[in-house]
């Protein structure tokens, strides 16, 4: 198929064809349009011993000349973004312009981190005179990092930026669904002039590589990002060994519409945002809380306006929105509506999938959905949303916090109080107030109870690649 990439492993520098691989599908038509290979045990050993010897290179280069080359890598990517975009809609359906701005994210994401690598700043402790202490930040030493198929360049782009920005070594296990995201990041990377073993790409099964790698003495971070029953099990794996986790998983982000702003303004927004990659985003707003006075006019012009938005193949250039990345998330949507429904909600507009080849679902309103309806509970991670009214701010606020997790929140309000009893109250890690963006390279993205552990992006983000070393050093013996 044009364009899309022949898919390797990348092991010590080198490109490996493996005996074994699987099909890649194009989720807009079907078809498969390459092959994805099944790393085999001596392969990520050799991987290990690859990322060791990298980590040995790499740790003692100067944060400034890591920065030149990741710099360079995301200058390569952005020359390359036309064709990167390409392959990211044949294999994720998503359409093309915004397959390209996934792409200048995921440079953001690499540039960012470059900068702020050179500024992981230890500290002077004030002590007794003839003795020094000193806190210094050293890398964490190699980490498995795991990445899924939502945003084929730009979800492996924030783990791999972090880490090698902190000075780590890395072996990614990037989607199999999608591979030629994280295939472009090892060219640029390659390109760039990345020591071989630095940073290492594998796929293959995603249980038996995680469950081989976890274990192993060169690996001293597990990161992922995913489903929190995946995040649980590889936390569960990583505790019996004393290895860190840096876990960003599921989320179930409630939008609280308070009746002091414009309804059909905030519904107009909320609804575009809704179809942006398909729903198939850990901060999609899917749970409205909106208050009883502006209800009816909210849940009207958000259903027309998702009505509007053009469904269809990435590659069209009237396409909004692209299908369903994968057969999955077809019948999770088609599940969780037939529940709803079942339980007495309304559905406004979709609920079904297109009678067409392809994984194709429009966005889909329910209103008024009872607490016993399993989208209630359940991320649908698609183009779902549930619109229910609320009579007061702390009932929004006790429906937002309802539920095991806490990702992204939203809020719209113009009046400040409401937005600091919302910011205070909300149990998130990142709440958004008259905006549906929840992170930027330069803040910090992660979650609370079951949404997840650590953070990525922003100052903190490089931390979690770190360990702390302190020294006492007395001027005398
Ligand atoms: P899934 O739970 O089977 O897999 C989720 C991700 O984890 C995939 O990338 C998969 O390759 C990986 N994975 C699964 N088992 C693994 C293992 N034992 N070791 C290492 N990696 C493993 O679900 P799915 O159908 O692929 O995705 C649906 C769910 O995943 C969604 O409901 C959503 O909650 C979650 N998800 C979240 C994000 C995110 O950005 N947080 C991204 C993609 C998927």
């Amino acid at each position: 198929m044009t364009n899309y990439p022949e898919v390797n492993l990348y092991i010590g520098g080198a490109w490996k064809k493996t005996a074994y691989a699987q099909p890649v599908l194009n989720p807009a038509t079907e078809q498969v349009i390459g092959r994805v290979p099944v790393a085999t045990r001596a392969e990520l050993d050799e991987a290990l011993e690859a990322a060791e010897q990298g980590f040995k290179v790499w740790s003692a280069f100067s944060p400034r000349k890591r920065a030149e080359i990741m710099v360079k890598a995301a200058t390569l990517m952005r020359e390359r973004s036309e064709e990167i975009a390409r392959a990211i809609t044949l294999e994720h359906g998503k359409p093309f312009n915004q397959a390209k701005l996934e792409v200048i994210r995921g440079c953001e994401f690499f540039e960012w981190d470059a900068a702020e690598g050179q500024r992981i700043y230890g500290r002077v402790i004030p002590s007794e005179p003839g003795i020094k202490y000193t806190v210094h930040h050293q890398p964490i030493g190699m980490v498995a990092a795991f990445s899924p198929w939502n945003f084929p360049l730009s979800q492996p782009s924030r783990k791999v930026a972090g880490a090698l920005a902190a000075g780590c070594s890395i072996i990614l296990k990037a989607s199999e669904e999608t591979p030629a995201g994280a295939v472009h990041i090892a060219r640029a990377l390659h390109d760039a002039g990345l020591p071989p073993g630095v940073f290492n790409l594998v796929f293959g099964m995603p249980a038996v590589i995680s469950e081989y790698l976890i274990p192993q003495k060169q690996t001293r971070l597990i990161a992922f990002t995913g489903s929190t029953v995946v995040g649980k099990h590889l936390t569960k794996l990583a505790a019996d060994h004393m290895k860190p986790v840096l876990m960003e998983l599921g989320g179930h982000a409630p939008v609280i519409v308070c009746d002091d702003v414009d309804p059909a303004a905030a519904a107009v927004t909320s609804a575009v945002r809704k179809a942006r990659n398909a729903g198939q985003v850990c901060t999609s707003p899917t749970r409205f809380f909106v208050q009883e006075a502006i209800f009816e006019t909210f849940v009207r012009v958000f259903a027309e306006t998702a009505r509007t938005v053009v469904v269809g193949d990435g590659f069209n250039s009237n396409t909004q929105m692209g299908p369903l990345a994968n057969h999955r998330r077809i019948e999770a949507m088609e599940a969780l509506v037939a529940d709803a429904k079942q339980c007495g909600a309304r559905v406004l507009t979709g609920g079904e999938r297109l009678k067409q080849p392809g994984y194709f679902f429009p966005v889909t309103v329910l209103a008024d959905v009872p607490e016993s309806a399993r989208v209630m509970r359940e991320e649908p991670f698609g183009p779902l949303a549930v619109i229910n009214p609320v009579s007061s701010i702390d009932e929004a606020i006790q429906k937002a916090n309802a539920l095991p997790f806490g990702l992204a929140a939203y809020a719209f309000t113009h009046s400040a109080s409401r937005a600091n009893q919302l910011t205070e109250g909300i149990e998130a890690g990142n709440i958004s107030i008259n905006t549906l963006e929840a992170s930027v390279a330069e803040t910090p993205f992660g979650g609370v109870k079951e949404s997840g552990y650590g953070r990525e992006g922003g100052t903190e983000g490089l931390f979690n690649y770190t360990v702390v070393k302190n020294i006492s050093h007395s001027m005398t013996i």
